[in-house]
């Protein structure tokens, strides 16, 4: 079958001539293609719609403050906001729930996890709270330590969010649903060519992928592998997150909550593991007094690099080929912010934060 006929939407013309080619639909060319359609822009996404990618097995979270000493994220104050305002605005336009809020309780997993919070919440950390109704969740959960409340979190819902975007880009003849391959790609002086396609740039949003891309496979991506549980637990509120050790976040299914994950920076395969599902399981059963069923059991690898920084921006010897990617354990939060400064990048000429442009890689990407 041609690339012609697998295409959905309406009929296009033999020689698609866009602004932009994106190459990939997970958060980041979602957002990326978003903010190009906000600005007028023609474009196409290509994906070859992979059944376990990061942006489709993510929880969603979007948490301002993390990690054992309690500490705010990169760029936390900017990149927050603006995630939610993003999510609101894409989820307003395809009539979806874009996110949700729904702060994180914090169950204290031990005395040390619990002295380093209330110490952030003294030193007047404005995301936590001592959250003042500890005995609120004795009925749902073990928790002899008591809990925190981290604020201003949010849950983005990809799992309505990424396949309601595909059907708008579809019935627009904006998404072809193929596998990628370089090998049918020239590099023009003005313009890039795709089988039937002329791009004036091509924007690779492919995640792991890049990771062996011609162009890009010098950046210094490193792999993380995460896994998760679906569980069905009758009767937990779903106006939270919950915290210990794992995250249970509600989903937009009824009775359906995500579990994990772990982090993993080596491994020998992307695959599910026993272990993992054992130690989740029984974490939960230690944890829960409500009784849950095990749905499935994902994995899938994080787009994340060595220094925990995204990589954006034009490559500096190929002005036509760009990349969004690197978005590692926080894509939910990062990948909206910086796929609108790629884009003012491109049309205005404005600045991608220095930590994030991709031109700080120039040396090592001339090799
Ligand atoms: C278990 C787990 C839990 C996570 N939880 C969270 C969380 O709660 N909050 C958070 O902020 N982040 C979370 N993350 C991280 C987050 O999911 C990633 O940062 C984000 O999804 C990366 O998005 P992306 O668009 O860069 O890449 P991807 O999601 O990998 O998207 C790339 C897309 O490119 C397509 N593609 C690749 N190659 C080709 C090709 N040759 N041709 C066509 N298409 C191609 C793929 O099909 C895919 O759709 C989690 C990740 C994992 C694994």
């Amino acid at each position: 079958m041609s690339t012609q006929d697998k295409r959905t939407g309406t009929a296009s013309r033999y020689k698609n001539q866009v602004d932009y080619l994106i190459i990939g639909q997970g958060i980041c060319g979602t957002f990326l293609s978003f903010y190009f359609q906000k600005e007028n822009r023609s474009f196409l996404v290509i994906d070859r719609n992979e059944v376990l990618t990061p942006s489709k097995v993510s929880a969603g979270i979007i948490n301002p403050v993390t990690g054992r000493r309690m500490v705010r994220v990169w760029m936390a104050e900017q990149v927050i906001s603006f995630a939610h305002h993003a999510y609101r605005e894409i989820g307003s336009f395809l009539g979806v729930t874009g996110a949700s809020q729904k702060n994180v309780i914090d169950f204290f997993s031990n005395p040390h996890q619990r002295q380093v919070f209330l110490q952030r919440v003294e030193e007047g950390e404005s995301y936590l709270s001592s959250y003042p109704e500890q005995n609120r969740f004795n009925s749902l959960f073990n928790y002899d330590l008591g809990c925190g409340e981290i604020r201003d979190c949010y849950l983005a819902h990809l799992e309505e969010l990424l396949p309601a975007w595909q059907r708008h880009l579809a019935s627009n003849g904006q998404f072809i649903e193929e596998r990628f391959d370089s090998r049918d790609m020239h590099i023009g002086q003005d313009s890039i060519q795709y089988k039937d396609i002329v791009a004036s740039k091509i924007i690779f949003c492919d995640g792991l992928a890049s990771f062996r891309n011609d162009f890009f496979k010098q950046l210094p991506f490193a792999p993380n592998k995460g896994e998760v549980l679906i569980a069905e637990i009758p009767g937990l509120p779903v106006d939270h997150i919950y915290k210990k050790g794992f995250m249970l976040a509600p989903l937009q299914q009824e009775h359906l909550f995500w579990l994990g994950s772990n982090y993993q920076w080596s491994f020998d395969h992307a695959e599910p593991t026993k272990e993992f599902y054992e130690q989740a399981t029984r974490h939960l059963k230690s944890w829960l007094k409500l009784p849950f069923r095990i749905l499935s059991h994902k994995a899938s690898l994080r787009p994340a690099t060595l220094e925990r920084r995204p990589f954006v921006g034009i490559h500096p010897y190929q002005k036509n080929i760009g990349i969004l990617n690197g978005m590692g354990t926080k894509g939910c939060s990062l990948a909206p912010f910086f796929a609108n400064q790629l884009v003012q990048h491109l049309l205005y000429g404005k600045a991608i934060d220095p930590l994030a442009d991709i031109s700080r890689f120039k040396r090592i990407l001339a090799l």
